[in-house]
């Protein structure tokens, strides 16, 4: 191989509580794992992110896939996009209610469709065009998260909820690869946030806000309240100031602090070069991260 790969992967920035952390570290273990068995065997980039948040999607611990959080008519809704720093191709869709693994639809969409985006039933009807079963939006849905959604409500009523503090979870999952091509590529897969009203969409499938990849700058997966996250365009404005020189390393927090001083967010970040630099970052008290490069391997829930 060329170039030696890289993987980073991230299960969500939120203040992680003690008894979820081991549920946290493997599901991201997991992820890593699934995804550097494709860039070791000589796979693409493209191909490791889609199969690094696969795993997280099948993982109820995360907010992705089955075991998302439920919007406020208590449904599940999720959104994802992967995108291809060698072409600049990319697939997202959102609000999806009937499908399991989001990322696999979005990667029918990078590679099968001329358009880049779909949402809703057209999002649907896409994917079961091209061969991506549907299943039913209770099939996504699990007790826990039923549970979750009745307290959150039944504290609407109270007088000064804090409904946006970092402690609130955010589980969205994603991915970062540097294939031994020389390539990079960037997956992010979400069921959005608690309680959303239905047809929000958050930052994570759109294109520069959750989820980027260009090969001449940076890839990169955020995750945290979305909406801060939208308004700077936090996935781009990163990748651009890679593109200006800047060590992703010193990029990833210097973003944080961005999203955190301009617009009070909070949210985490991973970043990687086509030189294999990465960093990762973030603002709320616990993030699940974990990377693999030729040389080494980590994991854990702050940095
Ligand atoms: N960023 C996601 C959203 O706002 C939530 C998350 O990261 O957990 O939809």
């Amino acid at each position: 191989m060329p170039n030696d790969p890289v993987l980073v992967v991230h299960g969500g920035a939120w203040a992680i509580p003690d008894e979820m952390v081991n549920a946290h570290l493997n599901g991201v273990r997991n992820a890593l794992a699934a995804g550097w068995t494709v860039l070791n065997r000589g796979g693409s980039a493209l191909d490791a992110v889609e199969e690094a948040v696969v795993i997280m999607e099948d993982d109820d611990t995360f907010d992705a896939g089955r075991g998302s959080f439920l919007n406020r008519e208590g449904r599940v809704q999720l959104d994802a996009l992967i995108m291809d720093g060698a072409t600049l191709r990319a697939g997202g869709l959102g609000c999806v209610e009937h499908i399991r693994n989001p990322i696999r639809a979005a990667r029918k969409i990078l590679s099968e469709s001329p358009h880049v985006y779909f949402v809703c039933e057209g999002a649907e009807r896409f994917a079961a065009e091209h061969g991506i079963p549907l299943c039913k939006n209770e099939d996504l849905i699990i007790p826990r998260e039923v549970e979750r959604l009745r307290e959150f409500q039944a504290r609407l009523s109270d007088e000064n909820p804090d409904l946006f503090a970092p402690t609130i979870s955010h589980d969205t999952v994603g991915s970062v690869a540097l294939d031994g091509a020389g390539n990079i590529a960037a997956a992010t897969s979400t069921g959005g946030t608690l309680n959303k009203a239905p047809g929000r969409l958050g930052d994570s499938s759109l294109i520069g806000c959750g989820c980027y990849a260009d090969n001449e700058s940076a890839a990169a997966s955020t995750t945290g309240w979305g909406e801060p996250i939208m308004k700077l365009v936090l996935a781009k404005w990163s990748a651009d100031r890679v593109a200006a020189g800047n060590a992703p390393e010193w990029v990833a927090l210097e973003a944080i602090s961005h999203l955190e001083n301009r617009v009070n967010g909070h949210g985490g970040i991973i970043l990687l070069d086509a030189q294999a630099r990465f960093g990762i970052a973030h603002n709320t008290p616990r993030m699940a991260w974990a990377f693999k490069t030729a040389t080494q391997e980590s994991s854990g829930i702050e940095r």
